[in-house]
């Protein structure tokens, strides 16, 4: 068996140490004669598990007690369906800060029930740059203002969290928590699908300071409820409990590897190899993103001639590079790095664009 360097967007490279221990585990979880993936999760063994990778996560990233962590099922995608349910009332304002796609739908999914305003957009210059804080049109009277960190598809993301007064800000973190410390008290909410940094897809991580669980919100199902999915420990349906397992084991990872600090400066060097590989090609890979906020996570780039993307696709799959195929809405290529590749496959890819490069320059 031979594990390639996998540069999927999502579902992406998992730790190979957490999938030998899921694999050890899988068919019986200790000596409790079962898998984990067979047990109720109200037994002592899954809640132990729960609660452990919740403790876990709540380290990793200094998440501090009056914040309420809850897993989700349904992706990213779902809980910025309820964000405007649970935190803004029928009609509110709420500003979003469009970067990229990802901002894009967070914006679709909540128009239908809220006054959902483009506070400002980076679509005009094709998502390069993000629109400096001072240009932003916000309103005091706004429910929260949504941006999102990480852009998984343009590869542009916030160098720091932006201020926004009173007004809670809300991110979406899917393609970059865990990649570097964040102070979590400069957010009213985060939240990240699991299937990048955190574990497989299938469950979902919203941290929430608890006095905004007070609000109202909009009338809906008690299953969408966060409030209620906050009493209940993320129970008040069966939970997707082999996700909740193997994030559980990434996190617990990630702890051991040395933590966020750890990620951060490993991801910068992962990042600079690849960017050095582009900007020193004297134009054949091309990155127009604003050097400033370059993506750590996700980085896009094209060749001259689109043409050769399959080529290079190709060549890179039978070198052992797999996933590098740009995202449909862009085109060329994206390599994504997120915190389970090592050094040693960013290294890997620059080393086969410079060959590839050679022979096709
Ligand atoms: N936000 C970001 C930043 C993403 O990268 C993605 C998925 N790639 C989503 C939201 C949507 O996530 P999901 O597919 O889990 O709904």
């Amino acid at each position: 068996m031979s594990r390639a360097f996998n540069f999927s967007a999502g579902p992406a490279t998992l730790p190979e140490v957490v999938l030998r221990q899921a694999q050890a585990e899988m068919l019986e979880f200790g000596d409790a004669g079962a898998s984990i993936v067979e047990m109720s999760h109200r037994g002592p063994e899954f809640i132990a598990v729960a609660s452990q990778a919740e403790a876990d996560l709540r380290q990793l990233l200094s998440i501090p007690e009056d914040y309420a962590v809850l897993f989700t099922a349904g992706g990213a995608t779902t809980i910025q369906a309820l964000l405007p349910l649970n935190f803004a009332a029928p009609g509110q304002r709420a500003d979003y800060v469009v970067t990229g796609h990802w901002g894009k739908t967070a914006i679709k999914q909540a128009s239908h029930c809220i006054d959902a305003r483009v506070a400002a957009s980076g679509e005009a210059d094709g998502f390069t740059s993000i629109p400096a804080r001072e240009g932003w049109q916000l309103g005091a009277d706004a429910a929260y203002v949504h941006i999102t960190d990480n852009e998984t598809i343009h590869g542009v993301q916030f160098a720091a969290a932006p201020e926004t007064g009173d007004v809670p800000l809300f991110a979406d973190f899917s393609s970059s928590i865990a990649s570097a410390p964040l102070d979590v008290r400069k957010y009213g909410l985060i939240y990240a699908g699991a299937q990048k940094n955190l574990g497989p897809v299938g469950i979902s991580v919203v941290i929430v300071r608890r006095d905004l669980l007070q609000r109202p919100g909009q009338p809906r199902a008690d299953i969408f409820n966060y409030a209620s999915l906050a009493a209940r420990d993320s129970m008040l349906n069966t939970p997707p409990t082999w996700n909740w397992y193997l994030l559980g084991l990434t996190v617990r990872w990630m702890l051991e590897q040395g933590g966020v600090e750890h990620f951060a400066a490993l991801n910068a060097r992962k990042a600079a190899a690849v960017y050095q590989a582009i900007d020193g090609s004297g134009g054949f890979y091309r990155n127009a993103v604003d050097p400033a906020v370059r993506s750590v996570m996700n980085i896009p780039f094209f060749l001259p001639d689109d043409t050769l993307n399959a080529r290079f696709v190709a060549q890179a799959k039978a070198a052992g590079l797999l996933a590098l195929k740009g995202h449909k809405a862009v085109g060329g290529i994206r390599a994504s790095l997120y915190n389970a590749m090592p050094l040693a496959g960013a290294q890997a890819l620059a080393a086969f664009m410079a060959d590839f490069q050679q022979h096709n320059g």
